[in-house]
């Protein structure tokens, strides 16, 4: 944990509203680092609401870069094969990914109240962190030293479970926080992006869908028949089957035009749609629940000290199980920016590269969910035997099918060009912009591990094959080290050089030696036109900086002049005059 330096204990770092996945993965962020960070959350008791059933391996990656994702698998079921089947369940395609390029499997499926109650309470570790219930986001105001938020007391809504309960002005216990930042996490209906009157942009879907939880009675009894998650593509009304760890299970069917919301929360309904799928006697029914989806994006995401992230800033349609996803990649990319620029190691321009790196991100899921949503659930019978025929043909060839059970259509950790802090992607620097994969490496003692562990939560010089190091000027490494610069050279298997006797090799505290012993890295290298000698220079959230050949130290310069230094000492320097 780091210390920083306060002048006013009184004034948190962050505040956080809403405490759903978003704003949780926010808080571990921030607390890891040992920020002050304040919590509002309107509901006063947590009632887990199911809801996400997926998450995919570079959010499992941002969960282990805060320290909870070992403990939070444990509770998900992975690898599991999505299909694509007939009305009667006969598959006609799958998405099977055996990808490993972040560390994680890439299919993961979950109970939200699970992961929700892990994230929750291991916050407890985190002295630091202050957790309002029961209090509600009212307004804000703004200045030059920070956000004063201001909240009401409430008894929530038991996550959607009752309406509003409006209280008389009179009633009201307004009481505010102070914070340098806040983030709004309270999701789809954020008050926050509301008050700071942003406007969403984007579609309403129409066509009401019912989701049916569902608890097995007996573990052994219901489910063996349904290994799989599957999209039964039937022109009637298409079905998607939901398997969940520790015996939950969840049906989504999209309703016929004209069909009542009623008759379809009604129990013989239910159980009339359940028993074309399994035998309903084995089953609690958790949860029925008619809604309609939403693919929105606000149009800013910032407002000086205030910012959206998660439901609050982007709605996504559930059918390629991203829209939480979407919030944990907000929290991983404003939590390094956010504590970059509290500690004074960078402007308060690098928080504008939060939406304009993530903004496209969360627009291409929406647009491939939507796309997915259209393809599973076509109506018209000609067009739905036209599909059927078409993943037929796409099967028979390799390379093609090859798209689909990898999941190549999904959009990829690749920030666009000219959107993101770092160096322009270009043949020298291919990989700037875009998520380093995180293979096993070797550590001197034999001990294999994920690279995360070893680059850790700071910057990261790494050399391939050399020191990092190598051709730095003293103030080019000053700056790194006061960055918290981490610094790694990556051998190829068998490559690390040893001692021999009468020469002894220095052993370096300040530098990691590991080996690719999986050889995972050297394509990535080979593909950006290095085979030795490469340098890379990562951010704190593992995405390339930038790259060079034998000297990182034009890197150096150029990530020097994008923090914006002279901002901060300037901004520090008006703090002080406003003081006075
Ligand atoms: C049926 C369904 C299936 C889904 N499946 C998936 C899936 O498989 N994978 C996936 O990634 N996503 C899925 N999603 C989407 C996912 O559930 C959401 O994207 C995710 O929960 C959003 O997280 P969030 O923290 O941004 O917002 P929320 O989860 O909505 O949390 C917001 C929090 O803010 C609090 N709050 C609200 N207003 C205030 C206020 N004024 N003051 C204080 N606190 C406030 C709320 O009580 C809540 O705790 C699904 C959604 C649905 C409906």
């Amino acid at each position: 944990m780091e210390k920083f330096n306060r002048s006013n204990e009184d004034v948190y770092d962050v505040a956080i509203v809403g405490l759903g996945p978003t704003g949780l993965t926010l808080a571990h962020i921030l607390g890891k680092k040992g920020l002050r960070v304040v919590i509002l959350e309107k509901e006063p008791i947590f009632y887990g609401n199911a809801r996400a059933v997926y998450t995919d391996d570079e959010c499992l990656r941002v969960f282990q870069s805060a320290g909870v994702a070992e403990d939070l698998h444990k509770d998900m079921m992975f690898d599991i094969p999505v299909q694509f089947t007939r009305e009667d369940g006969t598959p006609i395609g799958q998405y099977a990914p055996t990808g490993t390029q972040n560390g994680w499997p890439i299919v993961n499926f979950l109970y939200q109240p699970y992961l929700e109650t892990k994230l929750s309470e291991s916050l407890s570790r985190y002295p630091d962190i202050k957790i309002l219930r029961g209090r509600e986001f009212r307004s804000l105001t703004q200045d030059q030293e920070g956000v004063t938020v201001y909240h009401i007391s409430s008894d929530g809504t038991g996550y959607g479970q009752r309406p509003e309960n409006p209280r008389p002005k009179d009633q009201e216990d307004e009481r505010s926080v102070r914070a340098l930042f806040a983030v709004g996490c309270d999701g789809g209906r954020s008050k926050v992006r509301e008050f700071l009157n942003i406007k969403l942009k984007g579609k309403n879907f129409p066509e009401p869908w019912l989701v049916v939880d569902l608890k097995q009675k007996n573990m052994e009894m219901g489910l063996r028949h349904l290994p799989y998650f599957n999209f039964y593509c039937d022109p009637n009304g298409p079905v998607v089957s939901c398997p969940q760890p520790d015996g939950y299970h969840r049906f989504e069917f999209r309703l016929k035009a004209g069909t009542s919301k009623e008759y379809m929360e009604r129990p013989d309904t239910i159980r009339m749609l359940l028993s074309k799928h399994v035998n309903p006697d084995h089953f609690e029914v958790k949860r029925r629940l008619v809604y309609t989806f939403n693919g929105l994006v606000a149009d800013q995401w910032r407002v000086r000290r205030m910012l959206l992230a998660g439901d609050a800033a982007h709605m996504t349609p559930q059918f390629m199980g991203q829209g939480m996803s979407s919030g944990i990649r907000d929290a991983h990319n404003l939590g390094w920016k956010l504590i970059e620029v509290i500690s004074g190691r960078a402007g308060e321009k690098l928080l504008d590269t939060y939406q304009s790196e993530r903004y496209f991100h969360a627009k291409e899921m929406i647009l491939i969910s939507t796309l997915l949503k259209d393809v599973v659930s076509l109506e018209n019978k000609f067009l739905a035997a036209l599909r059927d025929a078409l993943f037929k043909t796409v099967k028979m060839i390799p390379s093609l099918y090859n798209i689909l059970r990898e999941g190549k259509f999904k959009p990829k950790p690749i920030y666009k060009k000219g959107t993101y802090f770092g160096l322009p992607r270009n043949s020298s620097n291919l990989h700037a912009g875009t998520l380093m994969p995180q293979p096993d490496l070797q550590i001197f003692d034999g001990s294999i591990g994920k690279m995360d562990e070893i680059v850790g939560n700071s910057y990261a010089l790494i050399g391939q094959g050399i020191d990092p190091r190598k051709g730095l000027s003293d103030a080019s490494l000053s700056f790194l080290n006061s960055l918290g610069t981490k610094y790694i050279t990556i051998y190829e298997k068998g490559k690390r050089p040893q001692g021999i006797r009468g020469i002894a090799r220095n052993f370096d505290p300040n530098l990691s030696e590991v080996e690719d012993v999986y050889g995972h890295l050297k394509p990535w290298f080979r593909k950006a036109g290095y085979n030795r000698g490469g340098i890379v220079l990562l951010r704190p959230d593992k995405f390339v900086f930038g790259m060079a050949k034998g000297s990182g130290e034009a890197l150096i310069n150029e990530l020097e002049r994008r923090l914006d230094l002279k901002s901060v000492i300037s901004n520090i320097k008006t703090r002080e005059l406003a003081k006075v």
